[in-house]
């Protein structure tokens, strides 16, 4: 088994890049990859722990793309920290995410809530701000129930909270994804906000223009669903990947490897990402 999609203190989740790579080693997975939002600073450490501990590392990041009606995340494989036009990109989505991050804490000030943008920035350890950190200081003021709470009441899209981010067209972030080595898949795809014939249009065109997989085992898909992804995933000629999601506290409900208790992501899919690797 193996989990492709976690998230460290590097971007919004509460466990440090060590601590995700003892829970893969506890799960029994053969490799875990680390995909923090907009950033690779976790992926040394990640991959130290791992070397010791004798289960495979693939790093990752994920990014936000441009997409309507829903919202396009794109999960990254075999991108390292260093030169290249993907991690180019990073930086400057990291640079745009603080701009909202600030502006974001004003709005919700604004709205009478008891936060500030050093509160979050020190709810998030200093780094990788994201919403999530928000909801964390929320929630530790009384100000809302939960992390799901916060958002449902203050920070999703179209909730008085919510600022947008800068987002970049997919088919950008897999050319960039290429000259930097790196591989571009689709995570949570019912998040696309598509119906099926949608769906499969736009995995025709993005399977064209170079994505490599789609993240069809997915922590909160149930098991039809998951059947159904991977039987598209195969029709577009994607590989059928998959991962938890696992954020540690911020999304409790998920455990690395296993998701929500039956996630079982198959081997297969990291042998498969890395015959179509393609040469930096
Ligand atoms: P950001 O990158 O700062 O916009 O935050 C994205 C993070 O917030 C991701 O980890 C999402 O899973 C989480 N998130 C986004 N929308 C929601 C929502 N409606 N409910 C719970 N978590 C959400
Ligand atoms: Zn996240
Ligand atoms: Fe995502
Ligand atoms: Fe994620």
């Amino acid at each position: 088994m193996i989990d492709l999609h976690t998230h460290s203190t590097f971007s919004d989740g509460s466990e440090s890049p060590e601590r995700i790579v003892e829970l893969a080693v506890a799960a029994g997975l053969g490799t875990v990859a680390l995909t923090d939002h907009d950033e690779l600073g976790g992926l040394a450490r990640a991959a130290a722990r791992a070397a010791e501990l004798g289960i495979r590392l693939l790093p990752g990041c994920e990014v936000s793309c441009s997409f309507s009606p829903g919202s396009m995340h794109v999960l990254c494989y075999f991108i390292e920290p260093g030169a290249g036009p993907l991690q180019e990109e990073l930086e400057r989505l990291r640079a745009d995410r603080e701009v909202r991050n600030r502006s974001m804490a004003e709005r919700l000030a604004l709205l009478g809530l008891p936060l500030s943008y050093e509160e979050v920035l020190g709810e998030a350890g200093g780094k990788g701000v994201g919403r999530p950190h928000f909801a964390g200081v929320l929630v530790r003021k009384g100000a809302a129930t939960s992390i799901q709470d916060a958002f449902d009441r203050y920070l999703a899209k179209g909730t008085p909270g919510y600022v947008s981010k800068a987002r970049v067209d997919v088919r950008d972030i897999i050319e960039r994804a290429g000259g930097s080595g790196a591989l571009a898949t689709v995570a949570h795809p019912l998040s696309l906000g598509l119906d099926e014939d949608e769906l499969d249009r736009t995995l025709a065109e993005l399977a064209e223009a170079g994505l490599a997989g789609l993240e069809c085992h997915y922590g909160r898909y149930d098991a039809p669903t998951r059947a159904r992804l991977v039987d598209l995933a195969r029709r577009h000629g994607l590989v059928p990947t998959g991962g938890s999601d696992f954020h540690g506290s911020y999304k409790p409900d998920l455990s690395v490897g296993t998701g929500a208790g039956d996630l079982a992501v198959p081997d297969e899919a990291v042998e498969e990402l890395e015959a179509r690797r393609p040469m930096p």
